[in-house]
């Protein structure tokens, strides 16, 4: 009897003791290549749907050693397509459990589980590593490792060890994407920003008083009523008496004013932002994700350049095609942005258009010249002392198209660098009712 190992170690050979038609000229096949497979550490991000996937997918395709980070424990929610868990693991690590499990299968590969955050590691340890597959379901988090997967570029630019290849998958429920970062080379993550949409939001007014649409029930329980009724008591998504609340109470709403559609998984993917996670989805992305390593790795064949979509919702539909690097991006770009501002606006306007930008998308915005503070949300004492300037006008703040100002948000280890140019009057247009 062949085990496990064997028979996905005898199926890869063919791809690395002899060239294809798409090898890179260079690419030498046999033992060395085998050995760097072998020898290669892999960092996985995340243990959840996509992460199974992937652990389970590097581990048959050769690779021996896999470092995997998780923050998260098992939920019984999880049991569907997690398929790594067990009813007998609920509460524990995600990232411990799916690397035993995988260990205990497929005989001679290693797996370290950290249960923590990405970003309790430090750049020494993620310079460990050959390269980083992501499985997550967080923009910040990956807006995160990409910054500081380039940032390691950038600080070691003689040494070519410190090109870290990228690689990400996303699904949201019959939709995916792949896609292939090397950072300081191609586009990164954040180059293509301005493509993911921000989360609708409502206007309150809408909510409080002429809802229309079914998601207005279930944000008028979630903003106005929730707080209303439990204070400080944070809603949570996992507790089922809470979601029972919120759609029996959007439920209440939506009949007041005869607008159909709320239903309990409606109310839950409004409350969490979530689309169902569809198993199926999470196998197609994990599968070209580690393809996708296993080619940079042993370099047998060309790799995706550098962004692969798939679409299960309307038929099944494919195509790649290739992000360009942004000249203007926060993380890998040199030039600055430029953002056009009225003559009117006070600084807290621009505050709020800045957090309306694709191509930011910062929920706590600090902004900064270099010769003053315009308004920090940190440490209290800064914040206090910058917050009447919120409502002074920028244009009195900042010179007009020359000097730089520098957003952050302690969520992100990013600068974006941007101009502001100013357009219109000195003051507010007056709206007269006709
Ligand atoms: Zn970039």
């Amino acid at each position: 009897m062949t085990t496990v190992a064997e028979r996905s170690e005898s199926s890869i050979l063919p791809y690395i003791t002899a060239t294809g038609p798409f090898s890179d000229p260079d690419y030498e096949p046999g033992q060395e290549v085998l050995d760097f497979l072998h020898t290669s550490r892999i960092l996985v991000i995340g243990a959840g749907g996509l992460g199974c996937e992937i652990l389970k997918d590097l581990a048959l395709s050769g690779f021996k050693s896999i470092d995997v980070i998780d923050m998260d424990t098992i939920d019984v929610s999880n049991l569907n397509r997690q398929f790594l868990f067990r009813r007998h693991d609920v509460g524990a690590s995600k990232a411990e459990t799916a690397a035993n499990f995988v260990m205990a299968r497929v005989a001679g590969v290693t797996i370290n589980a950290h249960c923590c955050r990405i970003q309790d590691m430090t750049h020494a340890y993620y310079r460990q590593f050959t390269l980083v597959v992501c499985g997550l379901d967080s923009i910040e988090a990956r807006r995160w490792m990409n910054a500081t997967l380039c940032q390691i570029v950038t600080d070691n630019s003689a040494d070519p060890l410190a090109l870290i290849p990228l690689i990400d998958g996303g699904t949201e429920g019959f939709k995916g994407s792949a896609r292939v970062i090397l950072p300081g080379v191609s586009a990164c993550y954040e180059c293509s920003l301005d493509t993911l949409g921000v989360r609708t939001v409502y206007p309150v007014c809408t909510i409080a008083n002429t809802p229309r649409l079914p998601e207005h029930c279930v944000e008028w329980a979630s903003v106005l009523e929730w707080p209303r009724h439990w204070g400080d008591v944070k809603f949570d998504a996992d507790d089922p008496l809470a979601v029972d609340w919120m759609y029996a109470t959007a439920l209440t709403r939506a009949k007041q004013f005869n607008i159909n559609g709320v239903t309990r998984s409606l109310t839950l993917g409004v409350v969490k932002n979530i689309i169902p996670a569809i198993a199926l989805t999470n196998a197609v992305v994990a599968a070209a994700c580690c393809s996708e390593a296993f080619k940079l790795v042993t370099g047998c064949t060309a790799s995706l350049e550098n962004f692969m979509m798939y679409s299960g919702d309307d038929s099944i539909f494919t195509y790649t095609f290739k992000y360009e690097r942004k000249e203007n991006c926060a993380v890998c770009g040199y030039d600055s942005k430029t953002f056009t501002a009225q003559r009117w606006w006070t600084l807290q306007d621009f505050v709020d258009h800045i957090a309306e930008q694709n191509e930011v998308q910062m929920k706590q915005p600090s902004l900064a010249t270099a010769r003053k503070n315009l308004y920090l949300r940190k440490p209290e004492a800064l914040e206090k002392a910058t917050r009447p300037n919120l409502s002074k006008k920028l244009c009195d703040l900042v010179e007009d198209g020359t000097e730089e100002v520098a957003i952050t948000d302690p969520q992100l280890p990013i600068s974006v660098r941007c101009k502001i140019v100013f357009a219109g009057s000195d003051e507010r247009a007056e709206f007269v009712d006709v």
